[in-house]
């Protein structure tokens, strides 16, 4: 796309498609929250639970309309609206507060920033998006107290939306009809707005800095929510570019669909595998309805988040045996648990760190936390009891070899304790490891000997090489993962373990870009793992590939110096064979 003249704004891909449309700016009602004496405090109790009623009845309205129009669990956001409205210590903080003469609306925000402020300090950017929710609800419920709509600007025509940020009730108290795309000041890729849009379908870029709002409402703009850029009043060319792009997608999408259920096999007849990464059992399905031949990244952490205590053995062995029987007969690749970094649970209270990714983290918890990690294996074991189960565990952030001994001999404890007890357990299995760590590159002649796969994770390795926070808006743009120098830490990976005869799959979200398909395929990635939504696109991608071709491009871009020029390399030679992007 030539691009010259225009001005773009670079943010973060949040959620995938182009759209183009005029803007329209989305500004916050404030609502000023008056402070007074009350002397009846019985009424004001039965004021404040009767605006708490029609919150809850209005918030069981949204959640059935966004559940007609998503197809995971996008609704589940005002199902914790609605368990907020009935959280006890939430409700016995606001009356108390009544109680002691304060007016409902000043009790009621007093409480709401109670709970909102203690979410903002934890480090988890999903669990610290919580506290949009709690004063998202906050704000619903005042508003009922003080009589005042809270409806955002009305569209009235179709608009691509511009805001400092979105709060669930606000994405969707705006015409999906009638909105093309979000962008936001605010937000990371797992925000509000960024998980409801993808529901809808509806692209969005977040974290785009403050240069969104200088753009006049009612300004053309282009927004690839693939790219994470916001093109601010193209030029004719532009614009006419990117509609055929928009088109030329479509229509890809929904060709690949059509064949998504074949396998991906080169045109030179090699059969590639392409895999899912599964965050839970509600995406198990939508991996199979995608032709995912199997799961590539199974993430453990949905068990243990949302609760306030450690899963139980046999809560977690009913989870991954309702994840498993989708994907019978196929392989699945589980990582163990890795929490720290940006991927907190609260009730474990592990100590607070300067620099969580640098820190106390994934596999480095094993020493220390051996229970969990015991029960995890043990429950995996037995999930994967069953002959038509193709378990294999990986474990996650592994700089060394240590690690990989420590998990072994807990997984040979696991074993022996379930023979002793008599349980059927899944024996042999896989065992694997993630490549993310820089180190674990170097080493990776050495730790290949070790293992039976690698699964390379480049989100992670990328932040690690690049030294760029993977969460921080500011740097974002600068973690790509085309940047020949991780591609150099891809092919490193790879050609240790095949030098030793073991598989490498790749699970970072680079596995699932359309352009990085012909470097891996030439570097001689054995499996691409990715989420369900990419699979049909790149296994018709891999579909029109030539594997020596591709081993030329991977030459080629390992000698380039840039990301930009990696892409704009691939661009060219995916456009020879007839793909646009
Ligand atoms: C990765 O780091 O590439 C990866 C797949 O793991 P996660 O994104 O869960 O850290
Ligand atoms: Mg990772």
């Amino acid at each position: 796309m030539n691009t010259k003249n225009c001005n773009i704004i670079v943010g973060i891909a949040a959620a995938p498609g182009l759209a183009h449309g005029r803007t329209i700016i989305v500004r916050k009602k404030e609502l000023a929250v008056p402070e007074y004496r009350v002397e009846d405090t019985d009424s004001e109790i039965t004021r404040l639970m009767t605006a708490v009623e029609t919150s809850r009845d209005e918030i069981a309205e949204v959640k059935n309309e966004v559940s007609g129009r998503t197809r995971t669990n996008e609704a589940e956001i005002f199902e914790a609206h609605k368990m907020f409205l009935e959280d006890t210590d939430l409700l016995g903080r606001a009356e108390k507060g009544i109680k002691g003469g304060t007016n409902a609306e000043k009790a009621w925000i007093d409480a709401i920033e109670f709970f909102a402020q203690k979410m903002d300090q934890i480090p988890d950017e999903t669990l610290r998006a919580r506290a949009v929710d709690i004063r998202d609800v906050g704000h619903r419920v005042l508003g009922h107290l003080l009589g005042e709509s809270l409806g955002t600007t009305p569209l009235t025509e179709p608009s691509i939306i511009l805001a400092r940020d979105l709060t669930p009730s606000e994405t969707v108290s705006l015409n999906k009809e009638l909105t093309l795309g979000y962008c936001t000041v605010e937000g990371g890729p797992t925000s509000h707005v960024a998980i409801l849009a993808k529901g809808f379908g509806i692209p969005a870029v977040v974290g785009t800095g403050e240069a969104l709002l200088e753009i006049e409402e009612g300004t053309l703009v282009l927004v690839d929510g693939s790219e994470g850029k916001v093109t601010v009043a193209p030029d004719d060319e532009t614009l006419k570019s990117f509609i055929q792009r928009a088109e030329e997608a479509k229509n890809r999408f929904s060709e690949a669909r059509k064949a998504a259920q074949k396998p991906a096999v080169t045109a030179d007849g090699d059969r590639v595998e392409v895999v899912a990464n599964i965050g839970g059992v509600l995406d198990a399905p939508l991996g199979v309805k995608n032709g995912a031949e199997g799961i590539g990244l199974l993430r453990t952490e949905f068990l243990y988040l949302d609760r306030n205590s450690l899963p139980t053995e046999q809560e977690q062995i009913d989870a991954y045996s309702a994840i498993f029987e989708h994907y019978l007969d196929k392989p699945i690749v589980v990582r163990t648990l890795d929490i720290g970094g940006d991927k907190e649970i609260p009730y474990l209270d592990l100590p607070e760190e300067l620099n969580p990714f640098l820190g106390w983290r994934g596999i480095r918890l094993i020493e220390e936390m051996e229970d969990i990690f015991l029960k995890q294996f043990r429950a995996l074991l037995q999930a994967g009891a069953n002959a038509t189960v193709d378990l294999r565990i990986m474990l996650p952030m592994v700089s060394g070899l240590a690690e990989i001994v420590s998990a072994k001999k807990l997984l040979n404890k696991a074993r022996e304790g379930l023979k002793e007890e008599g349980k059927a357990f899944a024996d042999p299995i896989q065992f694997g490891i993630m490549i993310e760590v820089p180190s674990a590159v170097l080493l990776a002649d050495r730790l290949a000997k070790e293992v039976d796969f690698f699964s390379i994770g480049t989100n992670d390795l990328t932040q690690y090489t690049l030294a760029v926070d993977r969460t921080n808006s500011k740097v974002a743009h600068l973690a790509h993962p085309l940047n020949p120098a991780v591609l150099a830490l891809i092919k490193q990976t790879i050609d240790c373990a095949h030098a030793e005869g073991k598989w490498v799959g790749l699970c970072g979200e680079l596995a699932g870009d359309r352009l990085a398909a012909p470097i891996l395929l030439g570097l001689g990635l054995d499996e691409f793992s990715m989420s369900p939504a990419s699979v049909p696109e790149i296994k018709n991608v891999l579909r029109v590939l030539h594997k020596e071709d591709c081993q030329n491009v991977a030459k080629e871009v390992l000698l380039l110096t840039s990301a930009e020029q990696v892409r704009e390399h691939c661009r060219a030679f995916l456009a020879d064979l007839g793909i646009a992007d």
